[in-house]
């Protein structure tokens, strides 16, 4: 058992964890190391673990991904507490946390289509970082709004006025950060509730002490701690984790061919190799160790993983040797 992280060890501090996939794709394997951490880390400190399906976008989010999903994370030796939880059952959680927001005068409504914002961000304005919404709506007067509404001919986006907070957090693996928070979107303008909002609720509500991820989402971590701060909701601590790459350096994606389970079943490799290479390329196994996700709770500690991103070779080079 590890504990020697921020908050002291006394009383005993909740490891509990969850794994949010989409359900939008077929998780790679870079993917799967992502949740093998989360699980790791939950499960080597007695936490509970779950799995949370963010299924809020229903054009994307396919039940037979979810189930693919599923089964490759149990072929890889990963377990959860209780059943998955699909968004899409919750969506009354989330409305209600945009109905507080929305007493204490933080919603405003939104127009602007991806490319006002991205013609308005071309000058600079102030701290905000790349591709942050600079607050074109956000002091409309009732009037500018019905015009808008009429221009635009569609109902707008909901945004959070963030009041040009900064925020800083310390990661568990990245150490001490700091980031502006801009208005980002809480409801979109076909009515979904936004992928911010329903995190920081979920998080709160499934109780999850500790959110591990990929480095990917690290700038979002700004916004989700600012809302759970306006909805007097516990923010969890952060482990934001290396991502596997491919080789042209960025993020594993389905155009590098990625590896997936069945693309490695394909080439004869079994699961086992997958996670017997996860282990090798977190430092967390030698060459050519054999070890399966439960042997790994036995030896997890944060300070043993390598803290830099894997890059994966399109010939699916798994080699645990
Ligand atoms: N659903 C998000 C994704 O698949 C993860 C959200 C999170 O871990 O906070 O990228």
């Amino acid at each position: 058992m590890w504990c020697d992280i921020p908050l002291g060890c006394s009383p005993q501090p909740s490891h509990d964890g969850r794994f949010a996939p989409s359900p939008t794709g077929t998780l790679h394997l870079g993917n799967l190391r992502t949740a093998l951490l989360a699980w790791l880390f939950a499960r080597s400190q007695g936490g509970r673990f779950v799995l949370r399906i963010e299924d809020l976008d229903p054009q994307r989010s396919r039940l037979e991904h979810e189930e693919r999903q599923l089964a490759d994370l149990r072929a890889i030796g990963i377990d959860w507490d209780g059943q998955p939880v699909r968004q899409s059952a919750r969506t009354e959680l989330y409305f209600t946390a945009l109905s507080q927001l929305e007493a204490q005068g933080r919603v405003y409504p939104c127009w602007c289509t991806r490319a006002d914002i991205h013609a308005a961000t071309e000058a600079p304005h102030g701290p905000l970082p790349e591709g942050a919404y600079p607050g074109t709506c956000r002091r409309l007067t009732a009037t500018q709004r019905a015009e808008r509404e009429l221009a635009a001919g569609r109902p707008p986006a909901l945004r959070l006025d963030a009041g040009d907070e900064r925020i800083a957090f310390t990661d568990l693996l990245q150490g001490n950060r700091e980031g502006a928070v801009d208005d980002f979107v809480l409801c979109r303008a076909d009515g979904a509730p936004a992928y911010n909002l329903a995190v920081v609720v979920d998080d709160a509500e499934q109780q999850i002490a500790e959110v591990v991820r990929g480095d990917d989402l690290i700038d979002s971590t700004p916004r989700q701690l600012l809302l759970a701060r306006l909805l007097g909701l516990p923010a969890p601590r952060h482990a934001h984790v290396p991502l596997v790459l491919g080789p042209d350096g960025a993020r594993l994606a389905k155009r590098h061919g990625a590896g997936t389970i069945t693309d490695l079943a394909a080439l004869g490799r079994r699961p086992e190799d997958a996670v017997a290479w996860m282990a090798r390329t977190l430092g967390l196994a030698s060459a050519g160790e054999r070890v399966s996700a439960s042997d790994l709770v036995e030896r997890f500690h944060p300070a043993r993983l390598r803290n830099e991103p894997t890059v994966l070779h399109p010939d699916l080079d798994i080699d645990i040797g």
